[in-house]
């Protein structure tokens, strides 16, 4: 018969008077360390919607995607979280770039029956190019933008156009005929860089 050694004996005798190292974890809820990375989670009214915390997410659990609503007849920014691809490295609460559009909770239970439990979302409504249509960014991010900074924001004639038009000093402009030449009156309107970029090469050299 082989005895225990004296070590182990002296753990058993501590693990019977002071109960087992492992915690009760779920029955009794598990506390968590002062700087404990918990579940990123998004405050939608902080989050300007331009997508950089989905460009650092290492496990792909963030999609960024333009659609367009038939129900509400208009294109939205849908940002899509999946916990279910987190690996909880909270590299999206670091560069998210208001630095308030996501917190930590330290609630790590995430586990659930249904996958589709575990992906949640928030829209952004999108700024278009009043030339050529095309989605540039969240609305939000071009606001974002322009308060960051400040009357330097008066040097692109896309944040004035936009500033203007929330002041009503501009109307909101449509999207018109892509094949048609950017003229010099286009300078002040909200374009994409493409269109931008062919509007100063048409300025310039007289052709994009
Ligand atoms: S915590 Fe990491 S893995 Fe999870 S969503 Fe943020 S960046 Fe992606
Ligand atoms: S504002 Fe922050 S949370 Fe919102 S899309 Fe940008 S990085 Fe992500």
């Amino acid at each position: 018969m082989r005895y225990p050694k004296l070590r182990e004996l002296k753990e058993a005798i501590t693990a019977l008077i002071k109960g087992p190292y492992t915690s009760k974890f779920p029955k009794v809820p598990a506390t968590v360390p002062e700087h404990f990375r918990g579940t990123p989670t998004y405050v939608p009214d902080e989050c300007v919607g331009c997508g950089s915390c989905a460009q650092v997410c290492p496990a792909g659990a963030i999609e960024i995607v333009d659609e367009y609503r038939e129900d509400e007849g208009k294109m939205v920014r849908r940002i899509e979280r999946n916990w279910g691809n987190c690996i909880f490295c909270s590299q999206c609460y670091e560069y998210c770039i208001t630095n308030k559009g996501i917190e930590l909770d330290p609630d790590f239970e995430k586990s659930c029956f249904d996958m589709a439990d575990a992906i949640n979302t928030h829209d952004k409504e999108l700024l278009f190019c009043e030339h050529c249509s095309t989605p540039i960014t969240a609305k939000d991010h071009i606001k974002w933008i322009g308060k960051k900074l400040g009357e330097l924001s008066f040097a692109n004639p896309t944040l004035t156009v936009y500033k203007y038009g929330e002041l009503k000093l501009v109307e909101e402009g449509t999207g018109d005929n892509p094949r048609k030449n950017l003229e010099r009156d286009n300078f002040i309107r909200v374009l994409c860089p493409n269109c931008r970029a062919a509007y100063i090469l048409s300025d310039e050299w007289g052709t994009s």
